[in-house]
């Protein structure tokens, strides 16, 4: 099974470049708005929409009008993908399955404040290439790129955008998963706690890191200095800026610390369970806590870590019971936030909030994977088990998975 993996570098380009970027992006916007305004008009006259096909001939006849020479200076590839883009969004807002919105029109920059328009080249021929600390650009060139790590296969498309004062490309690549495991050795559920804890049922416990919280309430401060600002002014430029500058921080530590937590939960098991987190939910009662929900990012990050392994990634459902449930008899507790342990009432067993949520989660989750015909046990002779030391579970993987292959995965 392949997957689409998506890998965000630093890019450093020259002035000149910079200037191209950006009328590039902007090019991308002014599509993207003339193609919805087209489809408007046409939907009025008709309750008809063009698709990719019909816009992508309409941007070949476009070309030709002096008016729209622009598009000629376009990445024709890039133009391309304007159009399926909307094609996407168009289909997505009239179906009643899915609950996103009608495609609305792309502000520009000068209206936002802060310019990040984005577009996408795909790679036809080799068009788009990384050699010698650059990536090869479609009508843009060689732009200098940070690669922090390897390429792991060749370039499919290449997304160019400006964001928290930076340039970056992120590039998706297909990787071959590995084989699905036939045997699988060992499973773990995980819980985040009210301080952001993640802990395992097999006593993996990660803290949220301490620079995470510090920055947060660095980022509070600067929002208050902001609002004291007269909008527009110069002052209010600079503590803007240094305040997008921080959301950028942020969001990469953070992506990182996702990211390091992720691996660590992947490589300690074979099957890994987590909580389908339902943020709007976990809100109400947890106040702003949990409104980064950093946990329902480190279940996605394993997700694809963990098939490219060839394990099962499982949620179980948000309405499960998980805490205050005891993990020797499965005796069901009322806790309040500040209870850390409790003792079970039914069969006097000392327990853990944290440790005995991680158990329960596992436990719906092999109870689930099970059901549903996706693995079944197999009886370990004793023998083993006492040699080993641990009590360890294993499976044996009955049906085969169904999981999308195009489906697309964020990686950083
Ligand atoms: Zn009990």
């Amino acid at each position: 099974m392949q997957k689409t993996l998506r890998y965000n570098f630093r890019l450093k380009p020259s002035p000149q470049q910079e200037l191209k970027l950006v009328e590039f992006g902007s090019y991308a916007r002014g599509l993207w708005n003339f193609l919805l305004s087209e489809n408007q008009r046409q939907y009025e006259a008709d309750k008809t929409f063009s698709f990719y096909n019909e816009m992508a001939s309409k941007i070949k006849e476009i070309k030709k009008l002096p008016e729209f020479s622009w598009v000629k200076a376009f990445d024709s590839g890039a133009a391309q993908q304007v159009a399926r883009d909307l094609d996407t969004a168009l289909k997505n807002g009239t179906s009643k399955k899915s609950r996103q919105h009608f495609p609305k029109f792309k502000v520009s920059y000068r209206v936002k404040k802060q310019h990040n328009d984005s577009y996408r080249s795909v790679n036809n021929n080799n068009c788009i290439r990384v050699e010698n600390g650059t990536i090869t650009l479609p009508k843009v060139g060689a732009v200098p790129i940070v690669l922090h790590r390897k390429l792991v296969s060749s370039i499919k498309t290449a997304t160019v955008q400006y964001r928290h004062g930076k340039w970056e490309v992120s590039l998706t690549q297909e990787v071959m998963c590995d084989e699905a495991k036939k045997v699988l050795k060992s499973i773990a559920g995980y819980d985040i706690n009210s301080k952001q804890t993640v802990v395992g049922s097999n006593r993996l416990t990660v803290d949220n890191p301490k620079y995470l919280k510090q920055a947060k309430q660095k980022l509070t401060r600067l929002q208050r200095q902001l609002s004291r600002k007269k909008k527009g002014s110069a002052r209010w430029k600079k503590t803007k800026s240094r305040l997008n500058n921080l959301h950028g921080s942020i969001a990469r530590k953070r992506m990182d610390f996702a990211h390091k937590t992720a691996h660590r939960i992947a490589n300690e098991s074979d099957i890994v369970v987590f909580e389908d987190l339902n943020v709007a939910g976990m809100q109400k009662f947890n106040g702003r806590m949990i409104a980064d929900n950093i946990m329902g990012l480190i279940s996605d990050l394993a997700k694809y870590k963990i098939e490219l392994r060839g394990g099962i990634h499982h949620e179980i459902g948000r309405f499960e019971r998980t805490t205050g449930v005891c993990s020797h008899c499965g005796q069901h507790h009322r806790l309040t936030l500040k209870d850390r342990h409790f003792t079970c009432i039914s069969c006097g067993t000392f327990s853990d909030r944290d440790y005995s949520s991680a158990i329960a989660v596992q436990r719906i989750g092999e109870l689930n994977l099970m059901a549903g015909g996706i693995v079944a046990r197999v009886s370990q002779s004793p023998s083993t088990q006492q040699k080993s030391g641990i009590k360890t579970k294993v499976f044996a993987l009955v049906a085969k998975l169904s999981v999308g292959s195009e489906e697309k995965e964020k990686a950083a």
